[in-house]
């Protein structure tokens, strides 16, 4: 069995749950696991329903006020027991800000170890060998699991596309009694939302990113122009960002945001490695930039190699022209 750890905000499901439950259909159907997504909340029926949906085997509900904030103490507790029980074959925990909190917390009280921020795996013989990226994402490293199950894995968001996910599925709905041994040791002093809006890409089917290329902050609008026009968010390079145009959180690339979106512009960058590890998995890549021997032409499936300040203003004229017609 495969379990799924769900992450949700709001009684939605994040998207990096419908990206581990493709990475889990996957790896189930290599190694003949059924799959169990497990949710944790305070409310889970629509979270439940939302799961149920796809094309799984069962799913795990655990229900507690504990779960109504996360904290990570709570959560272990309770996925511990549910492993302990269930003994699954393999846990699949996001990368993110939640899993990286409690992934190694549940691989350490379960005494076992975790393979974090995996972006792909293979089957040697009856074995599941799991790639991660180390070094800023210049090398891959390969892991064999070795020793008894479960296995924990956390995946680096973006790494499995959530638009592979099959649905179809009639997952029948288990309730795990939740008995929590006493308060938990943290508590929330203070949320502090993340500014939404246009920076909120981890879900946005379409960026539109600007590098260096841009010259200066203000060449900015050129980027925001052709978002606005074609609906799209923006992102950036790190030099952007470090040049503060633009926030830290429109960062795209090792040190910043990892995204996955249908449609991915890159406009007057170059292609470095530490920016590809943050989009190259996006499905359609177009990149504009003047020097034809630039990297990012090696990932992008469409390339135009022109002065962007002449062709962004263009191609933004097309678009707004469509969305009038
Ligand atoms: C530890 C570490 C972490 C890092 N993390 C990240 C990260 O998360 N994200 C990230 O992006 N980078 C990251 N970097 C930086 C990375 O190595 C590159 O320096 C950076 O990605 C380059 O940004 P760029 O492509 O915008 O700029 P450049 O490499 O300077 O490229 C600018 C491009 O614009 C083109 N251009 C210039 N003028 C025009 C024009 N008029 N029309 C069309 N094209 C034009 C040029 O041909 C060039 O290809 C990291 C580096 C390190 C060491």
């Amino acid at each position: 069995m495969i379990f799924v750890i769900a992450e949700h905000k709001d009684n939605k499901l994040k998207p990096i749950t419908t990206e581990l439950l493709v990475f889990a259909q996957r790896v189930g159907r290599d190694f003949n696991q059924p799959i169990t997504a497990v949710v944790l909340g305070s409310h889970t029926d629509s979270l439940a329903n939302e799961l149920k949906a796809k094309k799984i085997d069962r799913v795990i509900t655990a229900e507690n006020e504990a779960f109504e904030t996360y904290l990570p103490d709570p959560y272990v507790e309770t996925l511990k027991a549910i492993v302990e029980k269930e003994k699954p074959f393999l846990v699949l925990i996001g990368h993110t800000t939640q899993g990286m909190d409690f992934a190694p917390l549940l691989a350490v009280a379960l005494r076992k170890p975790l393979i974090a921020g995996c972006v792909e795996y293979e089957k040697e013989g009856d074995r599941l060998v799991l790639t991660r990226q180390i070094f800023n994402a210049k090398m891959n490293m390969k892991t064999m699991l070795r020793g008894d199950p479960p296995y924990f894995a956390t995946a680096s968001p973006g790494a499995f596309p959530a638009d592979d996910v099959e649905s179809g599925g009639n997952a029948e709905v288990v309730r795990f009694p939740v008995n929590l041994g006493g308060p938990s040791r943290r508590k929330i002093v203070e949320r502090v939302e993340a500014p939404k809006g246009k920076a909120d890409l981890s879900s946005a089917p379409i960026i539109v990113s600007g590098g260096r290329g841009l010259k200066e902050k203000q060449n900015f609008n050129v980027i925001f122009e052709l978002a606005e026009a074609i609906g799209g968010s923006v992102g950036a390079s790190r030099p952007v960002v470090d040049a503060e145009w633009l926030p830290r959180e429109y960062q795209i690339g090792s040190s910043g945001q990892t995204v996955s979106p249908k449609l991915y512009f890159a406009i007057g960058i170059s292609g470095a490695i530490q920016h590809l590890v943050g989009m190259q998995t996006s499905r359609c890549i177009v990149a504009i930039n003047k020097d034809p021997e630039a990297p990012i032409f090696k990932v992008a499936h469409y390339g135009i190699v022109d002065d962007l300040f002449k062709v962004v203003p263009a191609l933004t004229k097309i678009f707004k022209d469509l969305n009038r017609a």
